[in-house]
């Protein structure tokens, strides 16, 4: 089958018992051993090994084309369960643009926890060559196309820079979604997702996923610490979560669709001083994500909002936009079925490296025609 038929039919799964197509949802905390001492069936306790997440975890591995998935309560536990995973010492290096609430935790936990984080521009493999450490840096963490200037990063290239250092590269795909780009096939060898985002993709589970390309010591420590600490999403949640990926491939291609021609439409509006979105063969990283993303840039872009007559910089104006949208909806997040629109600056808060006159657009499933108009009535009127 090919991905988006997997996805669709959550692999083919059928309740051998009762014959039915969608699977049912397990509470039960607990399982019972068999007489002889045995767990046969797999399961003993729920704290990490609830049966309602094996569809969703069988799906994303095959998706990804890895080993094994791991859901978890939410991105943010997936990704710090990995770090933790690391030893005291381990040299890291993450991008400098990056899911801003992962770069807080990197600068001020991970460091207690002993890890040394070095934080580079991830774009340029110079950058990646020069600071990784032979034998020291144990992690490159990859996030492409970058939250939310979608900075890009080639990924096979790093792959390489940091395996003849005998470093280990994750990627967080969170944007990116299996749909456009399969990490595994560019050498990584961890793949992260905020399954919050696309992979459930309607405004209504928060989790998290890492996969692995093999069996290693390093994904044998991550499956300890899930059973360990627990940080692991309830089964309803599970269950919604396992439906919402079901419909991945069809929302992430009009995703991508929609979001190419608003896009294109932005770039020519006098009120826009720039559009930031991979699909533009302007953009910086345009070359590298059209070879290492396929069927599409993605459903995120920003734009920079001009400045108004006698003002100095877009942020009154970037802010008076976002206030006079009707269709798009003023909230954070992104990946769901709704069209979402932020001013980025005000929740990262200070020492954000993200422009004050910058809107963050996550482009859902209306009508293009109809978001389009939207934004420039907005802009228009923020220009007034
Ligand atoms: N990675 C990216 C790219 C994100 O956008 C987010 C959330 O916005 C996260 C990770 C963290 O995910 P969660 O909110 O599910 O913890």
């Amino acid at each position: 089958m090919k991905p988006a038929s997997i996805a669709a039919q959550g692999l083919g799964w059928v309740d051998d018992h009762t014959r039915a197509l969608a699977p049912p949802i397990h509470t039960s905390t607990t399982f019972i051993r068999d007489p002889d001492n045995q767990y046969r069936a797999g399961h003993t306790y729920s704290r990490d090994q609830n049966p309602t997440f094996d569809q969703a975890e069988a799906v994303l591995t095959a998706l990804e084309g890895g080993h094994a998935s791991l859901l978890f309560a939410s991105g943010m536990a997936a990704a710090t369960a990995l770090f933790q995973a690391l030893a005291p010492g381990d040299h890291v290096l993450a991008p400098r643009v990056m899911y801003w609430s992962l770069r807080n935790w990197l600068t001020h936990f991970a460091t207690q926890w002993g890890l040394r984080v070095q934080f580079i521009d991830m774009s340029i493999p110079d950058e990646v060559r020069n600071a990784v450490q032979s034998g020291k840096t144990k992690l490159v963490w990859i996030e492409t196309p970058a939250n939310p200037l979608w900075t890009i990063t080639d990924i096979a290239l790093t792959c390489e820079i940091a395996h003849a250092a005998g470093s280990m590269v994750a990627v967080d795909s969170t944007v990116a979604t299996p749909v456009l780009t399969r990490p595994f096939e560019l050498g990584a060898d961890i793949v992260m997702h905020s399954a919050t985002k696309y992979l459930n993709g309607h405004s209504d589970v928060i989790a998290g996923t890492l996969s692995t390309r093999e069996d290693s010591p390093l994904w044998a420590r991550i499956k300890s610490i899930r059973a360990q600490i627990g940080g692991v999403l309830g089964p309803f949640e599970a269950w919604l979560l396992m439906r919402g990926m079901r419909t991945l491939f069809p929302r992430v291609r009009a995703a991508c669709d929609s979001a190419q021609g608003i896009a294109e439409r932005l770039a020519q509006n006098s009120f826009v001083d720039e559009v930031l979105y991979p699909g533009l063969p302007s953009f910086p990283g345009h070359a590298i994500a059209a070879r290492q993303m396929h069927g599409g840039f993605g459903g995120m872009l920003s734009i920079r909002v001009r400045a108004k007559n006698g003002s100095a910089t877009g942020e009154e104006a970037a802010i008076a936009t976002a206030a006079r949208v009707q269709l798009w909806k003023r909230a954070t997040s992104l990946g769901g079925v709704e069209s979402l629109i932020e001013h980025r600056a005000s929740i990262e808060g200070a020492g954000t490296p993200v422009p004050a006159d910058l809107l963050r657009l996550s482009v859902g499933l209306e009508e293009r025609d109809e978001l389009i108009a939207d934004l420039e009535q907005a802009l228009a009127q923020a220009h007034s």
